[in-house]
């Protein structure tokens, strides 16, 4: 069996560099470039919008506003993994959600669901246009150009839901019916184990990769050439005194997935 020769290229180092050199979509020929991005990093309110949250100003520090803990896994992995391209939110998606489809009910919240139309327009472009349109510009131009694109979407969960505790540490969220993410988390489920061996580790959970949001509009509009998947960590490690060593862990792991041990697998697919 042979493989693509720059997979053995000895000079390749770092496996990111590997993953950009290799053809991770492993069904086309084509080379890889890597996006991490962070919707819901911060509980940001610009001045203009305050007054929205006079009444209740506790509910920034909340996870209603904001993923907890993400933005510093964020910054962690794009430091491990030195990305392509990455991007994360700058308000809180109490405003306006980044992560939801212009027509889904969730797109505003509680607190500006009641704003006229023009207002809502202005948070869409102001905000949510900006933010999708650099993500999806980056992945228009590098598939004109013939790369594929890998896509981390960092998020985190609370712990508790409506009384519900859940049981995980990490959610992996994909499309089942990707081959290449498919393969890709379940390598990557492995080299946690490893890394992680406490960890909980669940796919789909505590949402689906398909339901709506950002990685699922963009592998509807780029079928062939994007794979999206989503990080969910539960918002607990944000306190914990090991929070540093597990982002390191969770980017250790992530930087493990061979891209050779994929390609091997796909074609077996
Ligand atoms: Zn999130």
């Amino acid at each position: 069996m042979t493989f693509p020769s720059q997979i053995l290229d000895p000079s390749i180092k770092s496996w990111p560099n590997a993953w950009r050199k290799t053809n991770l979509l492993a069904c086309n020929k084509l080379k890889t470039k890597l996006i991490i991005s962070c919707e819901h990093a911060v509980n940001t309110v610009p001045a203009k919008y305050s007054s929205f949250f006079k009444d209740n100003e506790a509910v920034l520090s909340t996870h209603r506003a904001y993923d907890i803990g993400a933005i510093e896994l964020y910054e962690t992995l794009v430091q491990k993994l030195n990305p392509d391209y990455c991007l994360k939110g700058e308000v809180s998606r109490l405003l306006i959600e980044l992560n939801r489809s212009l027509h889904h009910p969730q797109l505003f919240s509680d607190f500006t669901k009641s704003l006229s139309k023009e207002e809502k327009e202005e948070l869409i472009a102001n905000y949510y246009r900006p933010y999708r349109a650099e993500i999806e510009n980056f992945i228009t131009s590098n598939i004109k150009s013939n790369f594929n694109i890998l896509h981390f979407s960092i998020h985190s969960f609370t712990n508790e839901l409506n009384g519900i505790k859940r049981n995980a540490d990490l959610g992996i969220l994909y499309d089942p019916k990707s081959a290449l993410e498919k393969e890709f988390v379940r390598i990557y489920k492995n080299e946690l184990s490893m890394h992680l061996p406490s960890f909980r580790v669940r796919f789909n959970y505590p949402y689906l990769g398909t339901a709506d949001g950002f990685t699922s509009h963009l592998r509807k509009k780029f079928p062939q050439q994007y794979a999206g998947i989503e990080l969910e960590l539960n918002n607990t490690y944000a306190a914990a005194e090991n929070f540093r060593e597990i982002q390191m862990k969770l980017g250790k792991a992530l930087v493990s997935v061979r891209p050779k041990s994929i390609i091997l697998s796909s074609q077996a697919l």
